[in-house]
């Protein structure tokens, strides 16, 4: 397997370092030196002529031949290059390994001919075995690199050369052959054809073009049928391969104007042409473009260093050059490294707003960002559309499969931004909701009108369902692989429904703890009255026969009774009406008016407790007292004389008035003497009753069994020690009344 080196790595878009300064390129630069070692300035090379950029808008052209046949000279005059060429004093080889230079006059117009962009000469060190003796390892290794390189391979030879079979020219032939037979197994499909361009130099004119063309068609024919051929390839041609197209220069030395003027001619035909599946072969008019769509090797120009050093290794290791593997090979290494060009500006739009997501929910307090959905759209489409333009130039499988691995990794961190998004419009959605809930229940409360509780959370529902509904459309992303937030919008319907439940508690409690407020002012007065009444001792009109006591005595936990459940009744009414009114459930409802009895019974006990507390029922006693002793049976105050029966008035006033305490000490039915049917009236509690609906209640004895409290206990208001407390102080009070009659009556005689 072939390792891709990575020494080419960096540098690709470097600006033009020290080393690859503008002097150094001065005759272009030598890819491949006379050592075989590959030149690491290329990459700078490339973008200093502006080749780097041009995707495949470019062109390489390589030269091959003899030493010393005008090779280099040939060059500099169609693409004005600055290769070095013999001087005519020296025979020694110049040109060392390979060079390459950009054309320099692809400006240059031609009769209204303009030559191809970007057209890069690469100047092959030629063969004579002079120099390098009979090493013909470079030649071939270099004859594998044009090819594998090149549209078009230029071979140059003299025209006293052609039908020489024997020569140099006809041996490098072969090895070109050669080698592109040992591609051509590699990838049959793939291999691109290339142009075998013959320039044949100091053409005298006796023996014409087409003639010279017979010939070395002839001896090309020759060379491919001694080619030892792979088995499946035995019946190709050698036209299967190679495109061919002559063209014959005059003597440059002889004829120099006619050579300027030919070599400009030739220079035109370097432009794009048109794939002609009609030619076999031959590309035969004499300006007809040569550069053709089928002969270049796809590689674009920001991979084409990395690609032509690896190509390189390859060869100059003696490993099997396979390019379909080196362009795969390629294709991974760019498109690595187009993505993380690509990612740059991505992660300035982009990793901002993560870091203020992450920063944001850490401390608690998650934030809806604004805009995010459109520079999350916008980076996605950027990274994606970039990364296509540079990488799509690349092996296709490949390509695809960088672009779905980059989409995956920049969709990964988009989900996570819009799931951060979500979950911070859900969470400030519900504090949202919950705050307007509560401001406007408030300012209602202000006014003390009675505010719509149901209206203003449906209204405000629907207002953060829109406002998350907006968050989350606004952050979707196109084509990405997340497009939806059902899930999502559930939970928050779900939460919100579990918020404004928890509103709607709060509103049930705010209502109940109205009512009950009602329930005790009501209370409060209504018992209040019928406990006035004890003051009066009379009760009712006239006096009571057979000591019965007045009824307004007897019967006052009859009535305060019926007070109570009355007014419990007119509470759980409006509690009803109005908790129904913002769509409590029945549940809801019935736990409201269990608390709201129990509570009730609450109030009455200490409303009992005030009205019985000692003074309270002394001064009641007292007043109950004078009122019997005091008043006769027509309610007219009595004037004591010396003959009244003062003492069995007084007597019968104090007996009367003490019945009141035992009355008094228990909560009970007037003639059935039992307790009112408190647990029955409260009744059991709902099913749904929770734990926080218990919190704040008080057991009340007889209803709650396991308080240990009987119902006995509940109704007791006096207890016996009280009682006999009562009594006695009663009777000191009475006592004092009645001294003070005595002593009125004896006053009243003796005035
Ligand atoms: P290279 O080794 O193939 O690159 O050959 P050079 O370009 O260095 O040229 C070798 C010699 O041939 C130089 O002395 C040139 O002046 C000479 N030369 C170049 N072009 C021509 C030509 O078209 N005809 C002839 N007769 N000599 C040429
Ligand atoms: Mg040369």
């Amino acid at each position: 397997p072939v390792v891709m080196t990575t020494n080419t790595m960096n540098g690709h878009f470097a600006a033009v370092g020290d080393q690859a300064s503008k002097e150094h390129f001065e005759h272009g630069i030598q890819v491949i030196d006379e050592d075989k070692v590959f030149n690491q300035n290329l990459p700078a090379y490339l973008q200093q002529e502006g080749v780097i950029r041009a995707g495949f808008n470019y062109h390489l052209i390589s030269v091959f031949g003899s030493q010393s046949t005008g090779k280099s000279t040939l060059l500099n005059h169609l693409f004005g290059t600055q290769f070095g060429v013999m001087s005519e004093q020296e025979r020694r080889q110049t040109t060392k390994g390979i060079w390459m230079s950009k054309n320099k006059r692809e400006n240059a117009d031609g009769g209204g001919q303009k030559m191809a962009d970007n057209i890069l000469v690469m100047d092959v060190e030629g063969t004579d075995g002079r120099e390098r003796g009979e090493d013909q390892d470079f030649e071939r290794k270099s004859a594998l690199f044009a090819l594998a390189t090149s549209e078009v391979l230029i071979v140059n030879i003299w025209e006293h050369q052609v039908g020489l079979y024997q020569g140099a020219n006809m041996g490098l032939l072969k090895t070109v052959f050669e080698v592109n037979l040992q591609l051509f197994l590699k990838d049959s499909k793939n291999i691109p054809r290339s142009l075998l361009f013959f320039v044949i130099r100091d053409h005298l004119g006796v023996t014409p073009l087409s003639n010279l063309r017979q010939t070395l068609l002839a001896d090309l024919s020759r060379i491919w049928s001694t080619l030892s051929k792979p088995p499946g390839l035995e019946q190709s041609k050698i036209e299967d391969y190679f495109d061919f197209a002559f063209v014959a220069l005059p003597h440059k030395i002889l004829q120099p104007e006619k050579f300027v003027t030919e070599v400009q001619k030739l220079g035109t035909r370097f432009r794009e042409g048109y794939n002609d599946p009609i030619r076999k072969g031959l590309v035969d008019e004499q300006s007809e473009p040569i550069l053709l769509p089928e002969y270049h090797r796809r590689i674009p120009a920001d991979g084409f260093p990395v690609y032509a050093q690896n190509v390189w290794e390859q060869i100059e290791s003696n490993k099997d050059l396979d390019l379909p593997t080196q362009q795969e090979l390629l294709a991974q290494f760019r498109c690595d490294e187009i993505s993380k060009e690509v990612l740059v500006a991505f992660d300035e739009a982009i990793t901002p707003l993560e870091e203020k997501q992450t920063s944001a929910s850490k401390a608690g307090s998650p934030v809806v960002l604004a805009e995010l959905g459109r520079i999350m759209n916008s980076a996605r489409t950027d990274v994606l559309k970039n990364f296509e333009i540079e990488a799509s130039r690349y092996h296709k499988g490949v390509f695809k499969r960088k672009q779905a691995e980059l989409a995956a990794q920049i969709d990964s961190r988009l989900k996570t931004l819009f799931l951060g998004q979500l979950s911070a419009a859900h969470k400030s959605g519900l504090a949202d909701f919950s705050t307007a809930v509560t401001n406007q229940v408030k300012a209602g409360q202000k006014k003390g009108s009675s505010y719509d509780f149901h209206a203003i959370v449906s209204t405000e529902k629907k207002k953060a369902l829109s406002r998350f509904e907006e968050a989350a459309q606004s952050t979707l992303i196109e084509g990405a692989a997340f497009s939806d937030y059902k899930q999502e919008l559930n939970l928050y319907k779900k939460d919100l429904d579990g918020v404004s439940g928890q509103l709607r508690k709060d509103e049930m409690r705010r209502l109940a703890s109205r009512i009950e407020r009602w329930v005790r002012t009501r209370l409060s007065e209504s018992v209040g009255v019928e406990f006035n009444k004890l003051g009066s001792g009379r009760g009712g009109s006239g006096a009571p026969a057979d000591g019965e006591k007045p009824s307004s005595e007897k019967d006052l936990w009859d009535r305060i009774w019926a007070v109570f459940t009355d007014t419990v009744d007119m509470a759980e009414t409006r509690f009803t009406e109005r908790a129904k009114s913002f769509d409590a459930s029945e549940d809801e409802v019935d736990v409201g008016l269990w608390r709201l009895r129990r509570k009730s019974w609450g109030v009455l006990k200490a409303k009992i407790e005030e009205e019985c507390s000692e003074g309270n029922l002394l001064l009641k006693l007292r007043e109950n007292f004078e009122d019997k002793f005091r008043y006769d049976e027509e309610g007219v105050p009595r004037i004591w004389r010396p003959t009244d029966d003062i003492e069995g008035i007084y007597t019968k006033a104090r007996e009367s008035t003490l019945e009141l305490i035992p009355l008094l000490s228990r909560f009970q039915h007037s003639k059935t003497g039992s307790p009112p049917p408190l647990e029955a009236w409260i009744g059991e509690a709902p099913a749904s009753v929770s734990a926080a609906d218990e919190e704040d209640l008080a057991p009340i004895g007889g209803v709650d069994d396991e308080e240990g409290v009987t119902l006995e206990e509940e109704m007791t208001v006096l207890s016996d020690a009280k009682r006999q407390d009562l009594i006695k102080r009663f009777r000191k009070t009475a006592d004092g009344v009645y001294v003070e009659a005595k002593r009125s009556a004896i006053g009243g005689v003796t005035q």
